[in-house]
């Protein structure tokens, strides 16, 4: 069993205030397999002190500096690229293969993205006969999800190291061992002290007291809409900056002239990371004349995925996060069934032959309607949901009826049509025809999806104040 029950704070390994143990628990296994701490207000308080001392001099280390540091963490990170594999297999439930690949590598991929970003960011630039310059905006708290860890991460600590901030990390208390790992890589770096602090907690207790802190002066916040909304108002009382990403129910416009893998690609994409991604495309809209061979595809796509074990090698999906998250997600298919949605493949229980663990059955719904909840909520298990469409008016819609706004798709030939309606779809990110976003191109949302913008120059931005200078022209 693994004893991380320490946090990081002011450059040391320090033990809670008051001791709080809470175990973590392997979804694969059910097991415990670690022990960590959950902090206080006493932990919270002296890792925004420790980042609030060291804010100054970090602002003022020359950006060559900063960057150097980035680049070694980097060098450890990828050296120690098995040890955090681990670490996420273990606290999420990710295969071994995804943690490796996809889960690890989206680390080294944003970091770059940020280091290439940087390269034409000006700091400061003429605006007429004003100076304007961008400035970290200050201590960071950063909270973030269980579901892509080192995603969430790199994408807050890394352009906030950058550009000069200091902050304090609160992972999810379900998966805090990859965050751990990493705040022994920022150790091991030379970061100065109090410039990354990470104190393990919940969310009512340090993930609260974090974003009410007066000292703290933005939160950057990755998860559920819920908890976007709590931080919000814990955080109005002291105006702080607050950036969040949060839920989605990404529709997939799959028109009858897509190319043929459309339905096959969508369906793998949803049932990625066992379904466990904010910009899963979780509505497959099918317009009519294509419908019913859609289904057919989807439920064999979804018979074909493989769930297995995170030890083993594969491109099989692992189980669900958690307990609650399992449960979750057995009730919404259990509602999807008695609304009248058409279950084509997968259901309630375990896949066949499985006893233990948190493994979903691949679902896929057919003839499911805008009024059914499983088209109307972020089911986060690897559960699809398909309706048919008859124009494009009407799928443009139907894919903007919903709260969130984050990634949507479209599927189709027509080069016009594909621009057309990815122009009137309301979300912060439309992929068309299964081409991948490129790198340092934002991630955020529109709506209830979150008013942040993380990657590239915007997700630099998102850490800087800016200031306008009169009187004092660029040479
Ligand atoms: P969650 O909101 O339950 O928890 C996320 C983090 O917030 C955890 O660290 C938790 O401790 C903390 N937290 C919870 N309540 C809090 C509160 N009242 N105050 C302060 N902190 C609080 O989310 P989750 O279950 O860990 O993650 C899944 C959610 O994250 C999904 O809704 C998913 O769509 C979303 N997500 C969004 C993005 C994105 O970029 N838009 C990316 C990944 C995940």
């Amino acid at each position: 069993m693994i004893e991380k029950r320490e946090f990081y704070i002011n450059g040391q390994w320090v033990a809670p205030a008051t001791a709080n143990d809470m175990t973590v628990i392997d979804p694969a296994t059910e097991d415990a397999c670690a022990v960590i701490s959950i902090g206080d207000q006493a932990d919270t308080d002296a890792a925004v002190a420790a980042a609030r001392v060291a804010f100054p001099a970090w602002a003022a280390t020359p950006l060559e500096e900063r960057v150097a540091l980035v680049k070694k963490l980097r060098e450890i990170y990828m050296a120690r690229r098995a040890d955090m594999a681990e670490a996420m297999r273990a606290e999420m439930g990710a295969p071994i293969d995804l943690a490796k690949s996809g889960q690890w590598g989206s680390g080294t991929w944003h970091l770059d993205g940020f280091l290439e970003a940087l390269e034409d960011f000006e700091f400061e630039y003429a605006m007429g006969a004003d100076r304007m310059r961008k400035e970290p905006i200050g201590v960071c708290a950063m909270i973030t999800p269980w579901n892509w860890p080192m995603n969430q991460v790199f994408l807050k600590a890394i352009p906030a190291l950058l550009v000069g901030c200091t902050m304090v990390l609160k992972p999810s208390e379900i998966a805090p061992l990859s965050s751990i790992v990493f705040a022994e890589m920022i150790d091991e770096a030379g970061f100065p002290a109090g410039v990354f602090n990470m104190v393990n907690g919940d969310g009512a207790g340090v993930g609260s007291q974090l974003s009410a802190h007066p000292d703290v002066d933005m939160v950057s916040f990755t998860g559920s809409t819920r908890a976007g909304i709590a931080i919000s108002k814990a955080a109005a009382d002291s105006l702080k900056r607050v950036s969040l990403e949060l839920g989605g129910k990404g529709a997939n416009l799959i028109f009858a002239d897509a190319d043929e893998k459309a339905v096959k690609r969508g369906v793998i994409h949803c049932m990625q990371n066992s379904g466990q991604s904010c910009n899963a495309p979780t509505r497959m809209m099918v317009e009519s004349n294509r419908y019913a061979d859609a289904v057919d595809q989807a439920k064999a796509t979804a018979e074909a995925t493989q769930v297995g074990a995170t030890t083993e090698s594969g491109r099989h999906i692992g189980p669900v996060v958690s307990e609650l998250q399992f449960n979750k997600i057995q009730g919404l298919i259990e509602t999807g069934i008695k609304e009248g949605a058409t279950l084509v493949a997968g259901g309630l229980g375990r896949p066949e032959g499985v006893n233990k663990g948190f493994y979903v059955r691949p679902t896929v719904f057919a003839d499911v309607t805008p009024d059914m909840t499983i088209y109307r909520e972020e089911i986060f298990g690897p559960v699809l949901a398909i309706t048919p469409f008859e124009t494009e008016d009407q799928a443009v819609e139907m894919a903007n009826d919903t709260v969130y706004g984050l990634t949507n798709y479209v599927q189709t030939q027509d080069d016009e049509k594909r621009l057309r309606v990815a122009r009137q779809l309301r979300s912060g990110m439309v992929e068309t025809n299964g081409v991948s976003r490129v790198n340092g191109s934002p991630f955020g949302g529109y709506g209830q999806s979150g008013n942040g913008r993380e990657g590239g120059t915007w997700g630099l931005d998102e850490f800087c104040e800016v200031k306008s200078i009169s009187g004092v022209p660029m040479g």
